[in-house]
């Protein structure tokens, strides 16, 4: 390899928040989506091979930092990301996000990338993945209750992946509902504003949550949810934070991503350790049955898992290429002799 080559190397490609926004309308928030979809059914398709962990978390009264890291084998990737939910009220984001592809042969990263946008968007085509093949046939309506900043992102993968035509909004915040209708306007769904979870679901055949507040909370109490539908749960995910009554679980037959994972954050924490549950991957591969009739509740117990944020990141360095929307960053220490680092830093001084 010449010198100029491993300089090239040095310089890792880096998306900022601009240029992921840029990214997503060069390619179309539907196709983004629908790729993304493609991509983490891809990978979940190959679940074996991953080296797979829980996220390792640091909790605190405020929220949660943590780090989510997995490989193929040839790639290895991870992903910074809080949880805080009463940062939302200062005026901050209650989730936020960056992330790394490295190629493991050198250890050398590939990809620096903003992840706030990006795990938005990844968590909703999972959700809408996993609903494509768990929600009862011919669903056309969701209730979408938490109208926060994931719920844009999940309305529209619903519409783009699982043909959802009606969305039925509700949040705490009747400013978040305002919001969330703003802007979906013009999507092409129907939109329909409630005053309460009850009124939300009423007529869906799909369920979201999608709230932050960490505590043991109970947006769906048991008698709300009737036979047959599909229950998207996305805000339970972190120790003492979940949404769903424990009734609801019993009578639900429970999807996940990753038991290890799921059972200390989900809503399975609610559940005793050897709750029988199906790893998602395996309804993909054939291996374990999906939805196996119409009157069955299916619940995804989402939680976010480390293969989605390495499908994402795939699929951004993969539409990178030739779009120039990126900056080349000078993160590795480059010395024109690998052993020579100390004499560069002295010769940076001269
Ligand atoms: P956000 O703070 O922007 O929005 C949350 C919304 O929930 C707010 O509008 C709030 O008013 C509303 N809310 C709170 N309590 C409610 C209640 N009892 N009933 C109805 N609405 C209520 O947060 P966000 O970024 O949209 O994230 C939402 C949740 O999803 C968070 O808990 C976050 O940790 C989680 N999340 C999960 C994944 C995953 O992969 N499973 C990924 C990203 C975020």
């Amino acid at each position: 390899m010449t010198q100029t080559e491993a300089s090239d190397l040095a310089l890792v490609p880096f998306v900022s928040v601009d240029n992921m926004m840029r990214l997503v309308h060069r390619i179309g928030i539907d196709a983004f989506l629908t790729g993304l979809a493609n991509y983490i059914e891809a990978d979940f398709r190959r679940w074996e091979l991953f080296d797979k962990t829980p996220r390792v978390a640091s909790h605190s009264a405020e929220g949660v930092i943590e780090l989510m890291p997995t490989s193929d084998g040839e790639v290895y990737g991870f992903k910074y990301v809080n949880g805080h939910p009463k940062n939302m009220k200062k005026g901050r984001q209650t989730v936020t996000a960056f992330g790394l592809l490295a190629d493991v042969a050198t250890g050398y990263p590939v990809l620096l990338s903003e992840m706030t946008i990006l795990t938005a968007l990844r968590t909703a085509a999972t959700s809408a993945l996993v609903a494509r093949h768990l929600a009862p046939k011919g669903a056309t309506t969701m209730a979408m209750i938490g109208n926060g900043a994931q719920s844009e992102f999940q309305s529209l993968a619903f519409r783009a992946i699982c043909g959802i035509d009606t969305v039925r909004l509700y949040d705490i915040d009747p400013a978040a509902t305002e919001k969330a209708a703003r802007n979906l306007a013009g999507s092409g769904l129907t939109l329909v504003p409630c005053t309460s979870a009850e009124a939300a679901i009423e007529g869906a055949q799909i369920i979201t949550t999608c709230t932050a507040d960490k505590q043991y909370a109970t947006i769906l109490t048991d008698n709300m949810v009737g036979s047959g539908v599909h229950i998207n749960a996305i805000g339970g995910d972190c120790p003492g934070k979940t949404e769903l009554h424990q009734d609801i679980l019993l009578r639900s037959d429970i999807f996940v991503e990753y038991p290890p994972q799921t059972r200390i954050e989900g809503e399975l924490q609610q559940l005793p350790e050897d709750h029988a549950v199906t790893e998602f991957w395996q309804v993909l591969t054939g291996t374990a049955p999906g939805r196996r009739d119409a009157r069955q509740i299916t619940l995804f117990d989402s939680v976010g898992f480390a293969i989605e944020d390495f499908s994402a990141l795939r699929f951004v360095r993969d539409h990178l290429r030739d779009t120039g929307l990126y900056d080349q960053l000078d993160l590795l220490a480059d010395p024109d002799d690998p052993r020579d680092l100390f004499g560069m830093v002295m010769r940076a001084g001269a």
